[in-house]
């Protein structure tokens, strides 16, 4: 069985990407997600944080006035 992973072996990893630390789990306390070592970020996909502030302001009534 090992032989295909061995086929399918890359070779040539030698330039020096950058990587993060190894084995980071996400940082949600109840969330043992591992995350990417490409993965910048401290949480997995599903605790990221949203890119775009969300609007969580009041929604004034329509026709107010
Ligand atoms: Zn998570």
């Amino acid at each position: 069985m090992s032989e295909t992973l061995k086929g399918k072996a890359i070779k040539g990893i030698t330039r020096a990407s950058r990587r993060y630390s190894e084995g980071r789990v996400c940082a949600h306390p109840e969330c043992d997600t591992k995350l990417s070592i490409y993965n910048k970020r401290e949480y997995c996909h599903l605790h990221a944080p949203v890119k775009f502030p969300r609007v969580r302001g009041r929604i004034l009534p329509e026709g107010s006035g």
